[in-house]
Protein backbone atom coordinates (compact mmCIF):
# COMPACT_ATOMS: atom_id res chain seq x y z
CA UNK A 1 0.00 0.00 0.00
CA UNK A 2 2.67 3.02 0.86
CA UNK A 3 4.56 1.17 -1.98
CA UNK A 4 1.92 2.75 -4.38
CA UNK A 5 2.11 5.67 -2.61
CA UNK A 6 5.28 6.33 -3.34
CA UNK A 7 4.58 5.64 -6.56
CA UNK A 8 1.66 8.10 -7.06
CA UNK A 9 3.48 10.76 -5.52
CA UNK A 10 6.69 10.49 -8.10
CA UNK A 11 3.86 11.05 -10.44
CA UNK A 12 2.10 14.00 -8.77
CA UNK A 13 5.39 15.50 -8.08
CA UNK A 14 6.87 14.89 -11.60
CA UNK A 15 2.79 16.80 -13.08
CA UNK A 16 3.55 19.53 -10.74
CA UNK A 17 7.17 20.20 -12.40
CA UNK A 18 5.43 19.64 -15.90
CA UNK A 19 3.11 22.68 -14.91
CA UNK A 20 5.74 24.77 -13.57
CA UNK A 21 7.52 23.78 -17.03
CA UNK A 22 5.35 24.85 -18.98
CA UNK A 23 4.48 28.44 -16.72
CA UNK A 24 8.36 29.34 -17.32
CA UNK A 25 8.70 28.62 -20.58
CA UNK A 26 5.67 30.70 -21.12
CA UNK A 27 7.68 33.57 -19.64
CA UNK A 28 10.86 33.11 -21.17
CA UNK A 29 11.75 37.08 -21.11
CA UNK A 30 11.11 36.80 -17.09
CA UNK A 31 13.24 33.91 -16.72
CA UNK A 32 16.38 35.75 -18.42
CA UNK A 33 15.58 39.01 -17.22
CA UNK A 34 18.37 41.62 -16.18
CA UNK A 35 18.24 43.13 -13.01
CA UNK A 36 20.70 45.04 -10.56
CA UNK A 37 22.34 42.58 -8.67
CA UNK A 38 24.57 44.24 -5.82
CA UNK A 39 27.42 42.20 -4.49
CA UNK A 40 27.01 41.27 -0.33
CA UNK A 41 31.08 41.20 -0.73
CA UNK A 42 31.79 44.81 -2.42
CA UNK A 43 28.56 46.49 -2.47
CA UNK A 44 29.46 46.78 -6.27
CA UNK A 45 25.96 47.38 -8.26
CA UNK A 46 26.11 45.24 -11.71
CA UNK A 47 23.60 44.24 -14.30
CA UNK A 48 23.07 40.45 -13.60
CA UNK A 49 20.41 37.47 -14.22
CA UNK A 50 17.35 37.39 -12.12
CA UNK A 51 18.06 35.28 -9.31
CA UNK A 52 16.40 31.85 -8.94
CA UNK A 53 15.22 33.32 -5.79
CA UNK A 54 14.03 36.05 -6.80
CA UNK A 55 11.81 34.11 -9.68
CA UNK A 56 10.48 31.72 -7.56
CA UNK A 57 8.68 34.58 -5.37
CA UNK A 58 7.75 35.88 -8.37
CA UNK A 59 6.19 32.74 -9.96
CA UNK A 60 4.71 32.06 -6.68
CA UNK A 61 2.68 35.76 -6.87
CA UNK A 62 1.44 34.48 -10.50
CA UNK A 63 0.66 30.81 -9.37
CA UNK A 64 -0.68 30.22 -6.18
CA UNK A 65 -3.77 31.54 -4.05
CA UNK A 66 -3.38 33.19 -0.77
CA UNK A 67 -5.61 35.19 1.14
CA UNK A 68 -3.59 38.41 0.29
CA UNK A 69 -3.24 37.36 -3.36
CA UNK A 70 -6.74 35.35 -4.23
CA UNK A 71 -6.70 35.96 -7.82
CA UNK A 72 -3.43 34.53 -9.42
CA UNK A 73 -2.97 34.53 -13.53
CA UNK A 74 -6.20 32.19 -14.87
CA UNK A 75 -4.72 29.89 -16.86
CA UNK A 76 -1.95 29.20 -14.63
CA UNK A 77 -4.00 28.17 -11.04
CA UNK A 78 -1.37 26.25 -9.26
CA UNK A 79 -3.39 26.00 -5.90
CA UNK A 80 -6.64 24.93 -7.80
CA UNK A 81 -5.02 22.33 -10.48
CA UNK A 82 -3.45 20.57 -6.98
CA UNK A 83 -4.85 21.02 -3.94
CA UNK A 84 -3.47 20.76 -0.58
CA UNK A 85 0.13 19.85 -2.51
CA UNK A 86 2.48 20.63 0.61
CA UNK A 87 4.73 23.91 0.08
CA UNK A 88 7.87 22.43 0.84
CA UNK A 89 7.80 19.85 -2.69
CA UNK A 90 6.15 22.92 -4.61
CA UNK A 91 9.28 24.92 -3.96
CA UNK A 92 11.42 21.79 -4.18
CA UNK A 93 9.84 21.51 -7.78
CA UNK A 94 10.21 24.88 -8.63
CA UNK A 95 13.36 25.51 -8.27
CA UNK A 96 14.41 22.30 -9.98
CA UNK A 97 12.46 23.73 -12.78
CA UNK A 98 14.24 27.02 -12.85
CA UNK A 99 17.64 25.35 -13.31
CA UNK A 100 15.91 23.29 -16.17
CA UNK A 101 14.57 26.19 -17.85
CA UNK A 102 17.06 28.24 -18.07
CA UNK A 103 19.29 25.77 -19.20
CA UNK A 104 17.04 24.84 -22.11
CA UNK A 105 17.02 28.88 -23.07
CA UNK A 106 20.36 28.98 -22.88
CA UNK A 107 21.02 26.43 -25.35
CA UNK A 108 18.32 27.43 -27.45
CA UNK A 109 19.49 30.92 -27.92
CA UNK A 110 23.03 29.65 -29.20
CA UNK A 111 21.11 26.83 -31.26
CA UNK A 112 19.38 30.19 -32.91
CA UNK A 113 22.78 32.49 -33.23
CA UNK A 114 24.42 29.82 -34.69
CA UNK A 115 22.50 29.38 -37.87
CA UNK A 116 22.10 26.00 -38.13
CA UNK A 117 18.97 23.97 -39.29
CA UNK A 118 19.68 20.64 -37.68
CA UNK A 119 20.10 19.93 -33.77
CA UNK A 120 17.20 21.94 -32.10
CA UNK A 121 17.49 21.05 -28.50
CA UNK A 122 14.76 19.27 -27.73
CA UNK A 123 12.16 20.94 -24.31
CA UNK A 124 13.35 19.18 -21.23
CA UNK A 125 11.56 16.66 -19.73
CA UNK A 126 9.42 16.82 -16.39
CA UNK A 127 10.17 14.00 -14.43
CA UNK A 128 13.01 13.89 -12.32
CA UNK A 129 13.79 12.02 -8.63
CA UNK A 130 11.96 13.98 -5.93
CA UNK A 131 13.88 15.71 -3.30
CA UNK A 132 13.18 15.95 0.48
CA UNK A 133 13.21 19.51 1.93
CA UNK A 134 12.46 19.82 6.19
CA UNK A 135 8.82 19.67 6.17
CA UNK A 136 8.74 17.05 3.88
CA UNK A 137 10.17 14.35 6.44
CA UNK A 138 10.14 14.18 10.13
CA UNK A 139 12.55 11.24 11.89
CA UNK A 140 10.72 9.44 14.90
CA UNK A 141 13.19 7.83 17.25
CA UNK A 142 11.78 5.21 18.69
CA UNK A 143 14.70 5.62 21.65
CA UNK A 144 18.51 4.06 20.22
CA UNK A 145 17.25 1.19 18.34
CA UNK A 146 17.92 1.77 14.77
CA UNK A 147 15.59 -1.10 13.18
CA UNK A 148 12.63 0.38 15.45
CA UNK A 149 13.58 4.24 13.76
CA UNK A 150 10.87 5.57 11.09
CA UNK A 151 11.12 8.20 8.76
CA UNK A 152 7.67 9.95 8.35
CA UNK A 153 7.43 11.15 4.74
CA UNK A 154 4.52 13.09 3.10
CA UNK A 155 3.14 10.70 0.35
CA UNK A 156 0.63 11.24 -2.21
CA UNK A 157 -2.14 8.63 -1.70
CA UNK A 158 -3.58 9.45 -5.39
CA UNK A 159 -6.06 11.23 -3.55
CA UNK A 160 -4.81 13.11 -0.72
CA UNK A 161 -1.03 14.16 0.47
CA UNK A 162 -0.92 11.84 4.11
CA UNK A 163 2.14 11.12 6.09
CA UNK A 164 3.31 7.88 5.82
CA UNK A 165 6.23 6.08 8.01
CA UNK A 166 8.50 4.00 6.49
CA UNK A 167 11.76 2.13 8.12
CA UNK A 168 14.77 3.78 7.90
CA UNK A 169 18.02 2.16 6.00
CA UNK A 170 18.70 -0.55 8.02
CA UNK A 171 15.47 -2.46 7.03
CA UNK A 172 16.66 -4.89 4.13
CA UNK A 173 12.96 -4.11 2.32
CA UNK A 174 13.32 -0.52 2.81
CA UNK A 175 16.86 -1.16 1.18
CA UNK A 176 15.72 -2.36 -1.63
CA UNK A 177 12.28 0.08 -1.87
CA UNK A 178 15.33 2.83 -1.85
CA UNK A 179 17.42 1.04 -4.25
CA UNK A 180 14.41 2.25 -6.64
CA UNK A 181 14.54 5.16 -8.82
CA UNK A 182 13.52 8.31 -7.11
CA UNK A 183 14.00 7.09 -3.62
CA UNK A 184 17.56 7.93 -3.01
CA UNK A 185 17.25 11.01 -0.94
CA UNK A 186 15.01 8.93 1.45
CA UNK A 187 18.37 8.09 3.34
CA UNK A 188 18.00 9.88 6.01
CA UNK A 189 20.86 9.69 9.54
CA UNK A 190 19.45 10.41 12.89
CA UNK A 191 21.43 12.62 14.93
CA UNK A 192 19.25 11.83 17.66
CA UNK A 193 20.17 9.03 19.39
CA UNK A 194 23.78 10.37 20.51
CA UNK A 195 22.05 13.02 23.00
CA UNK A 196 20.08 9.94 24.73
CA UNK A 197 23.31 8.27 25.18
CA UNK A 198 24.87 11.29 26.25
CA UNK A 199 22.33 11.50 29.38
CA UNK A 200 22.71 7.79 30.02
CA UNK A 201 26.07 7.52 29.87
CA UNK A 202 26.18 10.62 32.69
CA UNK A 203 24.02 9.08 35.19
CA UNK A 204 26.00 5.81 34.90
CA UNK A 205 29.33 7.54 35.67
CA UNK A 206 27.81 8.35 38.73
CA UNK A 207 27.43 4.83 40.34
CA UNK A 208 30.56 3.69 41.76
CA UNK A 209 29.45 0.26 41.25
CA UNK A 210 29.44 0.41 37.55
CA UNK A 211 30.72 -2.64 35.13
CA UNK A 212 32.28 -1.14 31.88
CA UNK A 213 32.66 -3.62 29.06
CA UNK A 214 35.18 -2.40 27.09
CA UNK A 215 36.10 -3.49 23.18
CA UNK A 216 39.50 -2.97 21.14
CA UNK A 217 38.78 -3.97 17.36
CA UNK A 218 41.47 -5.35 15.58
CA UNK A 219 42.71 -7.01 12.46
CA UNK A 220 43.23 -10.64 13.87
CA UNK A 221 42.20 -10.34 17.52
CA UNK A 222 38.81 -9.22 16.02
CA UNK A 223 37.62 -8.10 19.28
CA UNK A 224 40.02 -8.36 22.49
CA UNK A 225 36.86 -7.41 25.53
CA UNK A 226 37.53 -6.43 29.10
CA UNK A 227 35.16 -6.31 31.87
CA UNK A 228 36.05 -3.70 34.55
CA UNK A 229 34.55 -2.81 37.84
CA UNK A 230 36.15 -0.97 41.06
CA UNK A 231 39.33 -0.23 38.83
CA UNK A 232 39.98 -3.78 38.14
CA UNK A 233 39.71 -5.73 35.20
CA UNK A 234 37.73 -9.06 36.24
CA UNK A 235 36.94 -10.42 32.97
CA UNK A 236 39.03 -10.79 29.82
CA UNK A 237 37.73 -12.38 26.54
CA UNK A 238 39.94 -12.63 23.05
CA UNK A 239 37.66 -13.13 19.94
CA UNK A 240 39.94 -14.63 17.22
CA UNK A 241 39.03 -13.80 13.61
CA UNK A 242 39.80 -17.90 12.83
CA UNK A 243 41.79 -17.37 10.16
CA UNK A 244 39.21 -15.14 8.06
CA UNK A 245 41.68 -12.21 7.65
CA UNK A 246 44.12 -14.81 5.72
CA UNK A 247 41.50 -16.60 3.90
CA UNK A 248 40.14 -13.69 2.57
CA UNK A 249 43.37 -12.03 1.73
CA UNK A 250 43.85 -15.56 -0.96
CA UNK A 251 40.23 -14.74 -2.51
CA UNK A 252 41.48 -11.09 -3.27
CA UNK A 253 44.70 -12.38 -4.50
CA UNK A 254 42.61 -14.42 -6.98
CA UNK A 255 40.11 -11.38 -7.21
CA UNK A 256 42.51 -8.91 -8.30
CA UNK A 257 44.09 -11.31 -10.72
CA UNK A 258 41.24 -11.65 -12.55
CA UNK A 259 40.41 -8.43 -12.51
CA UNK A 260 43.63 -8.07 -14.36
CA UNK A 261 42.68 -10.39 -16.71
CA UNK A 262 40.00 -8.60 -18.10
CA UNK A 263 37.78 -10.06 -15.95
CA UNK A 264 37.23 -13.50 -17.58
CA UNK A 265 36.39 -16.09 -15.37
CA UNK A 266 37.98 -19.73 -15.92
CA UNK A 267 35.86 -22.66 -16.22
CA UNK A 268 35.21 -24.54 -13.01
CA UNK A 269 36.44 -21.51 -11.47
CA UNK A 270 34.22 -19.33 -9.11
CA UNK A 271 33.59 -15.68 -11.00
CA UNK A 272 34.75 -12.67 -9.10
CA UNK A 273 30.78 -11.89 -8.40
CA UNK A 274 30.57 -15.43 -6.83
CA UNK A 275 34.45 -14.69 -4.79
CA UNK A 276 32.69 -11.07 -3.40
CA UNK A 277 29.56 -12.42 -2.55
CA UNK A 278 31.11 -15.41 -0.16
CA UNK A 279 33.32 -12.70 0.78
CA UNK A 280 30.23 -10.57 1.91
CA UNK A 281 28.70 -13.73 3.52
CA UNK A 282 32.00 -14.78 5.60
CA UNK A 283 32.39 -11.12 6.56
CA UNK A 284 28.58 -11.01 7.65
CA UNK A 285 28.97 -14.02 9.70
CA UNK A 286 31.56 -13.01 11.22
CA UNK A 287 30.37 -9.90 12.26
CA UNK A 288 27.62 -11.64 13.92
CA UNK A 289 29.18 -13.72 15.73
CA UNK A 290 31.86 -11.51 16.85
CA UNK A 291 29.37 -9.51 18.18
CA UNK A 292 27.23 -11.76 19.43
CA UNK A 293 30.07 -12.76 22.01
CA UNK A 294 30.59 -9.12 22.30
CA UNK A 295 27.04 -8.97 23.82
CA UNK A 296 27.18 -12.22 25.85
CA UNK A 297 30.06 -10.88 27.99
CA UNK A 298 27.50 -7.91 28.30
CA UNK A 299 24.54 -10.07 29.36
CA UNK A 300 26.32 -11.33 32.25
CA UNK A 301 26.89 -7.42 34.07
CA UNK A 302 23.05 -6.42 33.76
CA UNK A 303 23.10 -2.61 34.19
CA UNK A 304 26.51 -2.52 32.14
CA UNK A 305 28.29 0.43 30.12
CA UNK A 306 29.48 -1.00 26.56
CA UNK A 307 32.74 1.04 25.21
CA UNK A 308 33.92 1.20 22.15
CA UNK A 309 36.48 3.08 20.35
CA UNK A 310 35.13 5.51 18.05
CA UNK A 311 36.53 3.94 14.57
CA UNK A 312 39.47 5.81 12.56
CA UNK A 313 39.11 6.06 9.06
CA UNK A 314 42.42 4.03 8.21
CA UNK A 315 43.50 4.60 4.53
CA UNK A 316 44.74 1.37 3.01
CA UNK A 317 48.10 2.63 1.00
CA UNK A 318 51.01 0.75 -0.05
CA UNK A 319 51.46 -3.14 -1.13
CA UNK A 320 49.73 -5.45 -3.39
CA UNK A 321 46.50 -4.58 -4.61
CA UNK A 322 45.08 -7.43 -2.65
CA UNK A 323 46.53 -6.48 0.11
CA UNK A 324 45.12 -3.35 -0.17
CA UNK A 325 41.47 -4.81 -0.27
CA UNK A 326 42.09 -6.78 2.02
CA UNK A 327 42.47 -3.46 4.29
CA UNK A 328 39.65 -2.74 3.41
CA UNK A 329 37.59 -5.42 3.79
CA UNK A 330 39.02 -5.82 7.35
CA UNK A 331 38.16 -1.84 8.53
CA UNK A 332 34.50 -2.72 7.02
CA UNK A 333 34.17 -5.95 9.47
CA UNK A 334 35.27 -3.64 11.91
CA UNK A 335 32.33 -1.15 11.09
CA UNK A 336 29.75 -3.67 11.47
CA UNK A 337 30.70 -5.68 14.35
CA UNK A 338 30.80 -2.34 16.04
CA UNK A 339 27.58 -1.88 14.37
CA UNK A 340 25.65 -5.04 15.04
CA UNK A 341 27.19 -5.47 18.62
CA UNK A 342 25.42 -1.94 19.23
CA UNK A 343 22.40 -3.35 18.11
CA UNK A 344 22.56 -6.34 20.04
CA UNK A 345 23.51 -4.63 23.52
CA UNK A 346 20.15 -2.33 22.80
CA UNK A 347 18.20 -5.22 22.39
CA UNK A 348 18.97 -6.50 25.94
CA UNK A 349 18.94 -2.93 27.51
CA UNK A 350 22.64 -2.06 27.83
CA UNK A 351 23.79 1.39 26.56
CA UNK A 352 26.53 1.83 24.10
CA UNK A 353 28.79 4.94 23.91
CA UNK A 354 32.00 5.63 21.83
CA UNK A 355 35.39 7.45 23.37
CA UNK A 356 38.13 9.03 21.63
CA UNK A 357 40.92 6.61 20.13
CA UNK A 358 43.71 8.72 20.54
CA UNK A 359 46.69 6.99 22.20
CA UNK A 360 44.92 3.53 23.27
CA UNK A 361 47.50 1.45 21.61
CA UNK A 362 50.42 3.57 21.91
CA UNK A 363 50.46 4.47 25.79
CA UNK A 364 50.54 2.20 28.57
CA UNK A 365 47.38 1.03 30.64
CA UNK A 366 49.03 0.45 34.26
CA UNK A 367 51.15 3.67 34.26
CA UNK A 368 50.06 5.51 31.48
CA UNK A 369 54.03 5.82 30.01
CA UNK A 370 54.39 5.65 26.60
CA UNK A 371 55.52 2.00 25.10
CA UNK A 372 56.72 0.30 22.55
CA UNK A 373 55.18 -2.48 20.34
CA UNK A 374 57.09 -5.56 19.96
CA UNK A 375 57.80 -9.42 19.10
CA UNK A 376 59.91 -12.21 21.16
CA UNK A 377 62.38 -13.82 18.47
CA UNK A 378 65.17 -16.45 19.97
CA UNK A 379 64.03 -15.14 23.69
CA UNK A 380 65.21 -11.41 22.30
CA UNK A 381 62.21 -8.91 22.02
CA UNK A 382 62.54 -7.01 18.58
CA UNK A 383 60.63 -3.69 18.26
CA UNK A 384 58.17 -3.30 15.79
CA UNK A 385 54.97 -1.64 14.90
CA UNK A 386 53.22 -4.98 13.98
CA UNK A 387 54.14 -6.58 17.42
CA UNK A 388 51.79 -8.63 18.52
CA UNK A 389 52.84 -7.32 22.39
CA UNK A 390 53.15 -4.44 24.20
CA UNK A 391 56.17 -2.78 26.62
CA UNK A 392 56.53 -0.37 28.88
CA UNK A 393 60.11 1.24 29.37
CA UNK A 394 58.41 3.32 32.29
CA UNK A 395 56.91 0.64 34.37
CA UNK A 396 58.17 -2.56 32.83
CA UNK A 397 54.64 -3.66 32.34
CA UNK A 398 54.57 -6.39 29.67
CA UNK A 399 51.60 -7.92 27.91
CA UNK A 400 49.64 -8.60 24.33
CA UNK A 401 49.36 -5.36 22.75
CA UNK A 402 45.15 -5.49 22.17
CA UNK A 403 44.83 -6.40 25.61
CA UNK A 404 46.72 -2.96 26.90
CA UNK A 405 44.64 -1.03 24.46
CA UNK A 406 41.43 -2.55 25.51
CA UNK A 407 42.02 -1.90 28.99
CA UNK A 408 42.94 1.64 28.15
CA UNK A 409 39.35 2.01 26.55
CA UNK A 410 38.02 2.10 29.77
CA UNK A 411 40.71 4.61 30.63
CA UNK A 412 39.49 6.74 27.87
CA UNK A 413 36.07 6.37 29.04
CA UNK A 414 36.71 7.62 32.38
CA UNK A 415 39.06 9.99 31.26
CA UNK A 416 41.88 8.89 33.35
CA UNK A 417 45.36 9.80 31.91
CA UNK A 418 47.17 12.37 30.69
CA UNK A 419 47.29 11.00 27.20
CA UNK A 420 43.59 11.45 27.16
CA UNK A 421 42.04 14.79 25.52
CA UNK A 422 40.09 16.02 28.53
CA UNK A 423 38.02 19.02 26.22
CA UNK A 424 35.60 16.10 24.18
CA UNK A 425 32.89 14.79 25.69
CA UNK A 426 32.38 11.26 25.72
CA UNK A 427 29.73 9.66 23.61
ZN1 LIG B 1 53.78 1.47 32.37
Amino acid sequence: MSREHLAATVEILNAARRFYLDFFLAHPDKLTERVEVISKKTGEVRAGVISADNLLTWAEFQTIETAEHPDPLPDWNFSKAFPDFPNRYRRSVMKDVIGKARGYLTTLLKWQRSGKKKGKPGIPTASNYPTLYAGTFTLELDALDVRKSFIRLKVYTGEAWVWVHYPTLYNRYFERRRAEPGWESAAIHFLQSKTITAKKIVESKRDPDLVTVAVDLNVKQLAVITVRQHGVIKETRFVSDQGLDQHRYRHLGRVAKKQWQSGRAVKGERSNQQLWAHMRRQNADCAHQTARAIVEVCETYPGCVLVFERLRKIKALGGSKSRRLNRKQANQLKGKINQYAKEKAYGIGVVSVEVNPHGTSQYCARCGGKGVRFTYQAGQRIAGKGGKLFFCPVCHYECHADFNASVNVHHSFFREYHWQPRAQKSG
